[in-house]
């Protein structure tokens, strides 16, 4: 249900994680999170990094703000997103290094930066049955919300990727152990929904990849995937706000495709899935597949990318604009949600660089409002009674 976006026109936010600041030197490694939080130097820093980034996003206008994915470590190419659930969750054990047949991850050859990305993901067996463990969700989305009004939009990554990325010692089966670890995350999702979260992004299902590779496979094809999403979220969107993000990778802020892919043979799968609102990577690709997005997606809120999270060019307001005008095509304004295309923070750019990108959403989302009457939102970063130039 609606909840984060009710009675909001073209709402705007990000996807999720933002850069470290460099005094945010602290790591969870393998503690789990209320555990670390005892530990005075942690919390402090921990609780001191949320705050900032909240309000690098509430000084930028957003009306929907993370925590900046503030629970994942300082690690090459934010590979803490992968390893996050399975080092908490049940079943899970030991450490290794290596590709589980070649389902996760890109083939890479020592010198491209990707070779770095296999070369460190050391990622736990799959060893027992699937349970939610020590995730807390709960409490990290907490650590948040208490210091904000803004709702903070908590995400997860999707069971599938989970299970591609380990060795299945205990199910050997990866439609089942895709399926456990999506029940565990849906216990620990309704947990999070019923402590008052408004907003719960659910992140990289593998149906549009599926989909774009276009290869048969069993479990592997974009039909189980969209039912792994529906099972995940079962009864969630009863409590809750849901969002899918889509995106076509970020490990090092790095583009995975020579090309970008088109989302065209993913639309109607995707327009099966039991969500509220789905996010689209579209500035990369210069808003190449909005029409199809819009004519397939007819029941759910869009929310497009407007910025790129691969590059430091910030991107002007007027650039914004343009992208949002083209998306008003062929989406109306009551559905369309303005973003980034993927996190910031996954070793890619600076804070100043993501700071201002967030910026130029508010301020470019501004002139589309301005346009059409509507409200436009509070942008302190771009107020000139701030300005510290002085005229000579
Ligand atoms: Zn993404």
């Amino acid at each position: 249900m609606y909840i984060a976006t009710a009675n909001l026109l073209l709402p705007t936010t990000i996807i999720g994680s933002l850069p470290r600041p460099s005094w945010y030197t602290q790591n969870l490694g393998r503690r789990e999170f209320r555990e670390a939080m005892v530990d005075r130097a942690y919390r402090e820093q921990y609780l001191d990094a949320v705050s900032t980034y909240l309000r690098d996003q509430e000084v930028a206008g957003l009306d929907i703000v993370t925590d900046g994915d503030c629970r994942f470590d300082a690690d090459v190419a934010g590979h803490n997103w992968f390893s996050y659930a399975p080092l908490r969750m049940s079943g899970f054990s030991g450490a290794n290094f290596y590709r589980a047949g070649g389902k996760a991850g890109f083939p890479h050859k020592p010198g491209h930066i990707l070779h770095d990305v296999l070369e460190t993901r050391m990622m736990p067996d799959l060893t027992g049955p699937v349970g939610r463990g020590t995730l807390q969700y709960t409490a990290v989305w907490k650590a948040a919300q208490r210091q904000t009004a803004k709702p903070v939009k908590f995400g997860t990554i999707m069971p599938e990727l989970v299970a591609m990325a380990v060795r299945d010692l205990h199910y050997k089966d990866l439609k089942k152990a895709i399926l456990a670890i999506s029940d565990a995350l849906n216990e620990e999702l309704h947990e999070l929904a019923d402590a008052g979260c408004k907003v719960i992004q659910m992140e990289e299902p593998q149906i549009h990849l599926l989909a774009a590779k276009g290869l048969v496979d069993k479990v592997l094809n974009p039909d189980f995937m969209v039912e792994v999403f529906n099972n995940t979220v079962r009864g969630l969107r009863k409590k809750t706000e849901i969002w899918c993000h889509t995106c076509w990778g970020n490990p090092a802020a790095q583009r995975l495709f020579a090309k970008t892919p088109s989302y065209a043979p993913a639309i109607e799968p995707l327009s099966r899935i039991d969500a509220d609102v789905i996010t689209f990577e579209t500035c990369s690709s210069g808003g190449m597949d909005l029409e199809a997005i819009g004519k397939g997606i007819k029941d759910k809120k869009i929310c497009i990318g407007v910025v790129d999270h691969h590059t430091l060019q910030v991107e002007t307001p007027d650039q914004v604009a343009a992208l949002v005008r083209k998306a008003l095509e062929h989406i109306p304004a009551e559905r369309l949600i303005l973003g980034s295309d993927c996190g910031m923070g996954r070793e890619g750019m600076s804070r100043r660089h993501a700071f201002y990108k967030m910026v130029s959403i508010v301020q470019g989302t501004n002139l589309v409002r301005r346009e059409r009457k509507l409200p436009e939102a509070a942008c302190l970063a771009a107020d000139e009674k701030f300005s510290m130039v002085e005229e000579l």
